[in-house]
């Protein structure tokens, strides 16, 4: 056997054992048993319009149990839980209150994260009220903003050197743009060389202010 092909079959046999103990998840082998439950599956790419922005924050599946919704969000590949994560699933409550069919009253939900982690699916229950509902929409608003700002600064600078950039060294580790990223050789220097180019863009719009 090739080694592509060891790893394909490597990879195959990995989902599907995934898959076999998500059957036995406690969350979701009444659905799987066919035990009288209703579910709703969902894709991740239905939106909902919330605020004036495309809210995609869709559950992977919603399941009836004890008078109450249970949004679901799969994670097969577990990555660090932050504290935003919380935040961030509380927006599945949003987004199924504005679905159609479903009910308007947050209460009417529960939210539970469940995902693949050493060997096992472990479920995590996040609790939410209204005001942590409304804290994760301000958050979410406030990312967009940030984006919106960052984009906008790239579009006036395209060298990347005025970009916003990570707080510590530590976010850059795992970061996939690093490659393309003026912290690619380190962030500190990086920042030192950004202040420096400031420093210049200052001085030649004092030059110019100076000059008329
Ligand atoms: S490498 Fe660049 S883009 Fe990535 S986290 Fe660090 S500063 Fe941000």
């Amino acid at each position: 056997m090739e080694i592509s092909e060891l790893r394909k079959a490597t990879a195959n046999h990995r989902v599907s054992e995934q898959l076999r103990f998500l059957e036995q998840s406690t969350l979701l082998r009444n659905v799987f048993s066919e035990q009288g439950k209703r579910w709703v599956y969902f894709r991740r790419l239905e939106k909902v319009s919330l605020k004036g922005i495309d809210l995609f924050a869709a559950p992977d599946i919603a399941v009836f149990h004890q008078n109450k919704w249970t949004l679901i969000r799969i994670r097969f590949r577990s990555g660090k839980w932050l504290p935003t994560s919380d935040l961030e699933h509380r927006l599945m409550a949003h987004w199924a209150t504005k679905q159609t069919g479903f009910p308007s009253a947050t209460q009417e939900y529960r939210i539970r994260d469940l995902a693949w982690s050493n060997g096992v699916w472990r479920e995590r229950r996040i609790e939410f009220n209204e005001q942590q509902m409304n804290e994760a929409v301000d958050l979410l608003l406030h990312d967009l903003q940030e984006m919106r700002w960052t984009q906008r600064m790239a579009l006036a600078d395209p060298s990347l050197n005025t970009l916003p950039l990570a707080a510590s060294e530590k976010s850059c580790r795992t970061c996939f743009h690093r490659e393309s990223c003026p912290a690619k050789n380190g962030l500190q220097k990086a920042k030192q060389n950004q202040r420096e180019y400031q420093i210049m863009l200052n001085s030649k719009q004092s030059n110019k202010v100076s000059e008329y």
